[in-house]
């Protein structure tokens, strides 16, 4: 890690009194692990601590302690401005519109901005939790378990179980540093990771009967009617493009969820060797090699056709 860079951080961590602390738009465990392993740590050191997510909280990381506390929007003017986990200022919502350059960006995205005054952008970390307890732990912050828990659970989603090619050994040290803290690994994991509602394996049953094959890319479609016909109440895939990994053979994974009749969510998962991150930026999305995503305007025909393209040039390029 930049020596200078975290002593900045530190510094300026220590010196606000009122922090903000914000991550993305339709957030997932390492956006709420992130500013809740931040936001307790320096709860527990005296600090007026607000942290907000415009979309709230998802279900599957409601019971993380401290989400009760996650607002939508700041209530009060903050004195410094943190953005986690968010690799430019849109993704961060509405909230920091008013509020000219963030402070801090702390992030592990190599599709990142730099949209901050201070910006560490650690690319081989795997997940923005690893490099925020590394970061507290050594400048002697009191970490307290409710902030572990939560910084544990961002190693886990964005690894998706320690299975995702990226992990490393300090990534493993550092989830054997946080048990420590007395958390029971196995139930996080359950809960962040395995537990779906009814609705949620009813939606996936609409979106695997769409499933297509072509030359090592397969895709899935869940249009608005399949959320309505399985119950499902969120606009996300339930986290069924993750499960597509588990098809041998299918070096690119691709995943389209209509969100209304103009615009269309795109999930980008590949395997090593097939870079994603590019294709989503080109559609003006962004993320990592292995997962990328989009949000695109168009019909899903239109979306379909323009983005199976261009996935094709980068399999037949790869
Ligand atoms: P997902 O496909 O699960 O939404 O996201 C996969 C990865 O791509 C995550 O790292 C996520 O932060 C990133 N990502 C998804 N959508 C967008 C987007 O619209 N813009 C950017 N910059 N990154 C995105
Ligand atoms: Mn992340």
């Amino acid at each position: 890690m930049n020596d200078n860079l975290l002593q900045e951080i530190d510094r300026m961590l220590r010196q606000c009194r009122r922090p903000l602390i914000v991550s993305h738009v339709r957030p997932d465990g390492d956006a709420v692990g992130s500013l809740l392993g931040l936001g307790l740590t320096l709860q527990e050191s005296g600090k007026e601590v607000q942290m907000v997510l415009e979309d709230g909280v998802p279900l599957s990381l409601n019971h993380l302690p401290g989400a009760d506390q996650i607002q939508r929007a700041p209530e009060e003017p903050p004195d410094c401005v943190v953005a986690v986990d968010c690799s430019d200022l849109i993704r961060t919502g509405t909230s920091l519109k008013s509020m000219g350059t963030p402070d801090i960006n702390i992030d592990h995205h190599p599709t990142n901005e730099n949209f901050a005054v201070v910006n560490l952008v650690i690319e081989s970390a795997c997940s923005t939790t690893e490099i925020l307890f590394r970061m507290l732990k050594d400048h002697g912050w009191e970490i307290p378990a409710t902030a572990a828990e939560a910084l544990l659970t961002g190693l886990i989603t964005d690894t998706l179980g320690f299975q995702t090619p990226n992990v490393t050994g300090h990534a493993l040290r550092t989830a054997a540093d946080l048990v420590e803290y007395g958390l029971n690994i196995s139930e996080l994991y359950r809960k962040a990771l395995v537990e779906k509602s009814f609705e949620a394996l009813k939606y996936w049953g609409q979106g695997l009967q769409t499933l297509q094959r072509e030359n090592g890319l397969v895709w899935v479609s869940m249009d608005l009617e399949a959320r309505k016909a399985a119950g499902y109440p969120g606009r996300d895939d339930a986290d069924l493009v993750n499960q597509l990994s588990s098809i041998r053979g299918a070096n690119v994974r691709v995943i389209f969820i209509q969100q209304s009749e103009e615009e269309v969510k795109v999930s980008w998962r590949s395997q090593p060797g097939f870079d994603v991150s590019g294709v989503a930026a080109s559609f003006g999305g962004g993320g990592h090699r292995t997962a990328a995503g989009a949000t695109i305007s168009g019909t899903m025909e239109e979306v379909q056709a323009r983005v199976l393209g261009a996935t094709r040039v980068l399999i037949n390029r790869t």
